[in-house]
């Protein structure tokens, strides 16, 4: 007997077709229209501590960590960030989606539009004893500023901060800036960057190229950019069968063997062999679940759960198909009933090499010294959102301390970074500047 359900999150996270428009959609937009493009009167003025002339990434950073903005929770850390994209004349319009806070901020009508993405929210601090100094204190000791968010990714933002001031301090570019900065990457990522561009995408509004400032660095800053990210898919494979005494196995359905055969036919295929610059997809049983503590009891039920990463060879939703129908096979005549439930968490994804990554590779090149590797390694990020309105790349710090204990960066690393962003936005514009206007 054969049953299947699809769980409510496998809706929520197919993030292609319709958006949901709650009635936040629709405020926004009214606010959107009243206001042009939405610029935050009344938070100028004397309260902001962030000027033009004098933005330092390293102050704009520390202020940032002082916020403990362990998701979904904000702290204040947008309105610091708020104030300090408002002193450099950005129409700053804020996103609330549930609990999270979303910023979308751009200077400049004109195009191209080049956009930073990131993210204020940071994880958990752990154990916060075991730190050398306080998490969100943002101490700076022989010239390395520790923190949670250092490098993941408050570091980047300011950095991103200031390297817009030192860009203006020099004349106008020829287009837009633009900021989209969620509240919620480290989390669900339901109410963050994902209705954002949903929002702006319904809207119209153009971004034609992003970069996300994940910490992509590998050992040294300026080694890799991410120019993809493999998809990922999970699913919940329930057998429940009858319970039942060994001995009579004719009264029981037993649920393990179905089990095994579904995990056995998922395994037994190779995914395929790598795909333009990308590892080959992988498929991983990551727990089964019977609990049975007698030896001489049929359980009534058996459960695991699958992970796929995948590269762009493959669309979620097929991989879906196929579980379901691998399930459908090896329950074929059994007495039970098989239930999978899937959840899409984001589809593959590459920008292909061209001016846009030669532009960034050169950059980085120039800035740090580094030749950099354009990888597709690694999770997820808020990329697989992005990549649904421009091509878009991820640029920032050396990761090896993100979400650990004593998160930390260089200063020195921290001004190199705002360097590389500053000669990318030089590049850009001097690139895009005249072509897409
Ligand atoms: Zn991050």
């Amino acid at each position: 007997m054969w049953q299947r359900r699809r769980a409510p999150l496998n809706e929520a996270s197919a993030h292609s077709g319709r958006p949901g428009m709650g009635a936040e959609t629709v405020e926004n937009r009214q606010f959107a229209a009243r206001s042009g493009l939405a610029v935050c009167a009344g938070r100028r003025g004397a309260l902001n501590e962030f000027s033009m002339s004098a933005l330092d990434a390293l102050d704009l950073a520390r202020a940032l960590i002082r916020r403990p903005s362990v998701t979904p929770a904000d702290e204040g850390a947008m309105d610091v960030l708020q104030r300090a994209l408002e002193g450099l004349g950005f129409a700053c319009r804020r996103m609330k989606f549930g609990e999270i806070e979303n910023l979308y901020a751009r200077r400049g009508t004109a195009r191209p539009n080049l956009c930073f993405a990131g993210h204020t929210d940071v994880v958990p601090v752990g154990d916060a004893a075991a730190w050398t100094s306080g998490p969100f204190d943002a101490t700076v000791s022989d010239d390395v500023l520790i923190g949670r968010g250092a490098v993941d990714m408050k570091g980047a933002i300011a950095a991103f901060v200031a390297a817009v001031s030192a860009v203006l301090a020099k004349g106008e570019p020829a287009g837009s800036i633009s900021f989209l900065i969620t509240g919620d990457e480290e989390g669900v990522a339901l109410d963050g960057t994902r209705k954002v561009v949903e929002v702006l995408a319904a809207e119209g509004e153009v971004i034609d190229h992003c970069i996300v400032g994940e910490p992509s660095s590998a050992a040294r800053l300026g080694d890799m950019i991410k120019i993809g990210r493999r998809g990922s898919v999970n699913s919940w494979i329930t057998v429940a069968g009858k319970q039942g005494h060994v001995a009579y196995p004719h009264r029981a359905a037993n649920p393990i063997p179905v089990l095994v055969d579904i995990l056995s036919r998922l395994q037994a295929r190779v995914l395929d062999d790598g795909y333009e610059g990308f590892q080959p997809s992988n498929l991983e049983v990551t727990t089964i679940d019977v609990g049975n503590t007698a030896t001489n009891i049929i359980p009534a039920e058996a459960k695991a759960r699958v992970n796929i990463r995948f590269n762009p060879a493959h669309k979620g939703a097929e991989l879906q198909a196929w579980i379901e129908e691998q399930a459908r096979a090896a329950g074929e005549g059994f007495a039970g009933a098989v239930d999978v439930r899937t959840m899409i968490s984001g589809e593959a994804f590459l920008t292909r090499q061209g001016d846009f990554t030669e532009v960034v590779a050169a950059a980085v090149r120039e800035a740090t010294g580094e030749e950099p590797d354009l990888s597709t390694t690694g999770g997820t990020s808020d990329a697989r959102f992005i990549r649904s309105l421009c091509p878009v790349v991820e640029f920032g710090l050396v990761g090896t301390t993100m979400h650990a204990v004593d998160e930390q960066v260089p200063t020195a690393e921290l001004r190199q970074l705002q360097t590389a962003y500053e000669t990318i936005i030089d590049r850009y514009f001097a690139r895009f500047g005249d072509a897409s206007t």
